[in-house]
């Protein structure tokens, strides 16, 4: 009986404290308006949310945070683990939060998921920064897919810039399509590299020499001074195989080191540059709007697909298709198009 009082006056207890910490939508964005760290984590929290009650919150949050206005910055940064990134952004923020910006750290790691030490842990990294009352720093969102990861953390860019942070730095570890899920939600985008035995753009993924607006050779301190030097003669030349791009930048290459803070302010002028051109011709605007229509059209591509997956019809046929598969009674190629027919049908 004594038990059973307990428990129920926990109960209590719990769902009161659950009540005390359900905030309004209002009241959330008013935190973030005045800056407040707690309202922009706990707006972080529901946008992350898999919760469907938190899904009506999280949008209102983000269409307040979109009409506030921001000038901000966004910078992807993406390099193996080990090459720097932390020690970098720790630098590199700090050096920005000491010229008065705000800055805000975001990670997008797809592995955070499957294994429960994520590649970009957030343990020890970033101390100095995770201190500086103009940092805020967010480790990855988990989720199933990239897909999630991506948007919980483009919505979490809008709610850094509703709060004001003028930087929002995007770091990733490059596993899988990462680094393109980046890019698509940056205005910069930075590939840190080492300098290696002469061999630096082998073993470079496909793709990612394109995307790049600036390559740093980290680490280019002590006896790594001369090797740097050459890897940046190296990527430099490369570059310059890669047709124009459609903005006209052409990325820069240039030596850095986290330790010794060199080369930090060299890429601040870049990317201040960089910004300075994209807006005067045209290119800044254009493609943050591109960048949004993308978002749009891959909401709708996967909302289809789960609205579909989440109807019983649509399931069974499918099931039926597939054991027709199993039983060679019909071809992969026929049984989509029969499945997909009787969907039109449907929807004629
Ligand atoms: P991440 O995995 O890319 O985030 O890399 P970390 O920032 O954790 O750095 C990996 C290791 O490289 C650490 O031991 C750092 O101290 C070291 N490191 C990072 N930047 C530099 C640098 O500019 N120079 C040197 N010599 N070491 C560095």
């Amino acid at each position: 009986m004594a038990n059973q009082k307990k428990t129920r006056n926990q109960n209590i207890s719990k769902i009161r404290k659950l009540r005390k910490e359900e905030v309004s939508v209002d009241s959330l964005i008013e935190g973030i308006r005045q800056s407040d760290k707690a309202s922009l984590a706990r707006a972080i929290t529901l946008v992350e949310s898999s919760n469907p009650e938190h899904l009506e919150q999280a949008e209102q949050l983000i269409v307040k945070s979109l009409a506030l206005n921001s000038n901000s910055i966004r910078i992807g940064i993406t390099g193996v683990p080990g090459v720097g990134k932390s020690s970098f952004i720790e630098v590199f923020g700090k050096t920005l939060t000491l010229s008065g910006k705000k800055v805000a750290v975001l990670a997008v790691d797809p592995t955070s998921a499957l294994s429960k030490g994520s590649i970009l842990g957030d343990k020890t990294r970033m101390e100095e920064l995770s201190k500086d009352p103009l940092a805020f720093i967010r480790p990855s969102p988990s989720g199933e897919s990239l897909g999630g990861v991506a948007r919980k953390t483009r919505e979490s860019i809008i709610l850094c810039e509703a709060a004001g942070y003028d930087v929002i730095l995007v770091e990733t570890v490059g596993v899988g399509q990462s680094e393109i899920a980046v890019h698509s939600m940056v205005d910069f985008f930075l590939l840190l590299k080492l300098s290696g035995a002469g061999d630096e753009l082998q073993g470079i993924k496909r793709g990612i020499m394109e995307m790049a607006d600036g390559i740093a050779i980290n680490k280019a301190d002590g006896n790594n001074v001369e090797r740097a030097k050459l890897a940046q003669a190296e990527f430099a030349r490369a570059l310059h195989l890669y047709p124009p791009k459609e903005n006209g930048w052409v990325p820069k290459v240039f030596c850095c080191s986290a330790v010794e803070n060199t080369g930090i302010n060299t890429l601040w002028e870049l990317i201040q540059d960089f910004t300075k051109t994209m807006k005067t011709n045209g290119h800044f605007e254009r493609n943050r709007k591109l960048q949004n229509k993308n978002w749009f059209l891959q909401t709708v591509d996967e909302q289809i697909k789960v609205y579909f997956h989440s109807k019983k019809s649509f399931v069974e046929a499918q099931e039926e298709m597939l054991k027709a598969i199993e039983e060679n009674k019909i071809s992969p190629y026929h049984a989509a198009r029969k499945l997909l027919d009787g969907l039109k049908e449907q929807l004629k």
